[in-house]
């Protein structure tokens, strides 16, 4: 599966020497998977890789060896790079302070939402691959790239996250071949989900009673949607990093079709997180409010109060899923 924009990376990867390779903030599995993964790809053939992320490192991912290359929220020098490789981003704002390097060196985009509009110089946008890891999986194979046990376990967390264990829409026959791939290569499969999926702090499951007794049913019972606030993060020792898992509690129950959780930032500072089951168009929904994602998984950040922003999502939402059902 050789396409337009890989032959395009390649020749991208020719031009230049030294790379400053992003992902997005708040970085997530497939995130940090992809961006590993391209960094160690490339040191293999010789060429200089600064991996960065503009926000903090994630608890989750604390005893995950490899993490310890990627530059946390880091001053970068223009001087460092000569040119910029974007993972997983749908937009530019996710690249958070590096943005501001756009239009002074060039940026390649790999991504695989599909919200994404092509905003980098130069682009690879495969909507039908299941993450950016499989992108760089699939880049890194053309490239010839032998895979060791470390590259092929980092490779495989970004494809294990965004299918939700392989067990999303996007799981494909084609995944699971490229997971075997990566696990006859010696990818550690156990390792990578008891961080994911095992590893939670206690007071997460106060945050996630706090949000239950939250919890708004409509439209018959198929749209859910609570919320989170500062007070109920400081009362049960939480951050905003804690809430990551709870819009997937909401969805799991019976009869909902959309979930919608509200999380806040800062006073008037909202994140919103989107999740549908088989047919609500959450991607739809999220770049209406300015964010974007995937049509099953996708999320937003208003700067009103919460009561302003749930009243307006959840009616903007009930609408959207009336129209749609129809
Ligand atoms: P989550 O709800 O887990 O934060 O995000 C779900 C999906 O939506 C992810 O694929 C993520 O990249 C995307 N997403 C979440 N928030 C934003 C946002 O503010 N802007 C954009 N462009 N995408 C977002
Ligand atoms: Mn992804």
């Amino acid at each position: 599966m050789t396409d337009d924009g890989m032959i395009g990376l390649k020749q991208y990867i020719n031009q230049y020497d030294r790379f400053l390779v992003v992902g997005h903030i708040d970085p997530d599995g497939d995130c940090i998977s992809s961006l590993l993964s391209l960094a160690y790809g490339l040191r293999r053939i010789q060429k200089k890789v600064i991996p960065a992320i503009d926000s903090p490192r994630p608890a989750i991912f604390e005893r995950f060896q490899p993490i310890s290359q990627i530059h946390f929220s880091s001053d970068i020098d223009l001087d460092d790079f000569d040119a910029i490789i974007t993972v997983d981003s749908s937009t530019a704002d996710r690249m958070g302070k590096y943005e501001r390097f756009i239009g002074k060196k060039q940026n390649f985009v790999i991504d695989h939402h599909v919200t994404n509009l092509k905003w980098g110089d130069l682009n690879w946008l495969d909507v039908e691959a299941s993450s950016a890891a499989e992108m760089i999986y699939r880049f890194l194979k053309d490239l010839g790239i032998e895979y060791d046990p470390v590259l092929a376990t980092v490779n495989l967390l970004g494809i294990q996250t965004d299918t939700g264990f392989f067990k999303y829409s996007n799981t494909s026959w084609y995944v699971m071949e490229i997971a075997a791939e990566l696990i006859k290569k010696g990818a550690d499969t156990s390792y990578n989900a008891s961080m994911v999926l095992e590893n939670n702090r206690v007071e997460e499951f106060y945050l996630l009673a706090e949000m239950a007794k939250k919890i708004q049913l409509t439209l018959d019972g198929t749209l859910i949607y609570s919320y989170i606030t500062l007070e109920m993060l400081d009362k049960t020792g939480c951050t905003y990093e804690d809430a990551a898992g709870l819009i997937g509690e909401l969805r799991s129950i019976k009869g909902v079709e959309t979930a919608i959780l509200f999380t806040q930032m800062g006073q008037e500072e909202i994140k919103v997180s989107f999740r549908s089951k088989k047919w609500f168009d959450c991607a739809k929904l999220a770049i209406d409010y300015g964010g974007g994602g995937h049509q099953r998984a996708s999320g937003c950040t208003l700067y009103q109060t919460m009561e302003e922003a749930i009243q307006q999502v959840v009616e903007t939402a009930s609408c959207q899923m009336k129209r749609e059902k129809q």
